[in-house]
């Protein structure tokens, strides 16, 4: 069995994979440009920009996993002279790239929302063309919580979104896609090809960073079977492991996949207390080449995010049920610095405890009135 799993990336995310890992008696290293970041209260970081940093990470560890999807592919290649990396290189590239993405899901007969390559204004025009509009144009790497996107409405916004994003390279431009709901589904694949999924997540943004998530997604019966094909359709065509996440839209043709994330996700952090077997214990799990755990949900669990600022730790303690996890990260505007898991035992409580919530927290909460659980 391992007994260190190496993890590119240093955030919250491999802090909480550290975290699931210690019961297990596994240890994590990480590999981060700044050695004082959240996880390094649970194991050693080694800095990307020290000399031999690369080298001395690979060292470090028997087997390797990643929190952070744009880890380099060249550290990634380096790696694999060596050791193993799950989830597998190929399912990075492809997440790396939003047109390698939006292919593969062609490829799987995922729905996409029809979309274009643009590499010049030319492109542009003729996409508009092609689509209509409006249009959402991205980045095709690099655009993360909303940034890096122009959603085109008018033709006189043309030359704007071109001189926002035509000199960041690649782009590729989508239709707008009419949805009633975001909506992720997170699964996990073992060494043996073993899946289980979670149930959908209902996510809610405010200024393009998730809010809340509500798990399960109300009234997603029917979305469910759809959901858990397309993701099992990846994991196993990436011949993945570990855990991966599908972020789709609901739209009244069904569901539409947005993008894949090749890692343990906000939207699945509920599952920390809300599940038998939590996203980053059973990411462990794989990556370790243990049998994976329960993925049932232990009571319906909605994750608030603290985003910016810190609210009071005893105001959120108080609140019945409710669990607290802080990330060790210094207060900036939209950043996500930790996040709240409620599990009330109905709808009425869960009423309640959004509204206590709204006055504790100190940003913005884009807590609907009629989460029904
Ligand atoms: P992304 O970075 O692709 O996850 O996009 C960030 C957010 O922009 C999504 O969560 C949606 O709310 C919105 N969005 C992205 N693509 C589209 C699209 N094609 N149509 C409508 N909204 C979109």
């Amino acid at each position: 069995m391992y007994k260190t799993i190496g993890i590119f990336g240093g955030g919250q995310l491999g802090r909480m994979m550290a975290q699931a890992a210690l019961p297990l008696n596994i240890q994590c290293t990480f590999f981060e440009a700044s050695t004082d970041c959240p996880s390094a209260a649970l194991g050693q970081v080694f800095s990307s920009k020290a000399e031999n940093g690369l080298a001395k990470f690979i060292q470090s560890a028997d087997v390797f996993s990643l929190e952070f999807e744009n880890t380099p592919l060249a550290d990634v290649d380096v790696l694999s002279k060596s050791k193993d990396l799950y989830p597998p290189r190929q399912a990075l590239a492809i997440a790396q790239h939003r047109l390698s993405e939006k292919a593969l899901f062609d490829e799987l007969n995922i729905p996409v929302a029809p979309y274009k390559a643009v590499d010049s204004l030319e492109d542009l025009k003729q996409a508009i063309t092609d689509l209509g509009l409006p249009i959402v144009l991205k980045t095709a790497t690099g655009g993360y919580d909303g940034k890096g996107q122009f959603v085109l409405r008018q033709h006189d916004q043309i030359d704007q979104a071109w001189a926002e994003l035509g000199p960041a390279g690649s782009l590729i431009a989508e239709s707008f896609v009419i949805f009633s709901r975001e909506v992720s589904i997170i699964a996990v694949r073992g060494q043996n090809g073993e899946v289980k999924t979670w149930p959908l997540a209902e996510n809610h943004h405010h200024n393009g960073i998730l809010s809340h998530s509500i798990v399960p997604a109300p009234n997603s019966a029917d979305l469910q079977p759809a959901a858990q094909d397309y993701i099992t359709r990846l994991l196993n065509h990436l011949n993945y492991v570990g855990v991966l996440t599908l972020e789709l839209f609901v739209t009244d043709k069904g569901l539409y996949a947005n993008e894949m994330a090749p890692r343990v996700h906000n939207s699945g952090h509920w599952s920390i207390e809300g599940s038998v077997c939590s996203q980053f214990e059973n990411h462990v799990r794989a990556v370790a080449g243990l049998p994976l755990g329960s993925t049932d949900v232990i009571r319906p669990t909605v994750m608030v995010n603290i985003i910016g600022q810190h609210p009071k730790s005893e105001d959120v303690l108080a609140l019945n049920g409710a669990h607290l996890h802080l990330y060790n990260k210094t207060e900036r505007e939209g950043r996500k610095i930790g996040h709240i898991t409620l599990m009330p035992t109905d709808s009425a409580e869960l009423t309640t405890l959004c509204q206590q919530l709204a006055t504790i927290l100190p940003n913005p909460l884009a807590l609907t009135q009629d989460i029904i659980i």
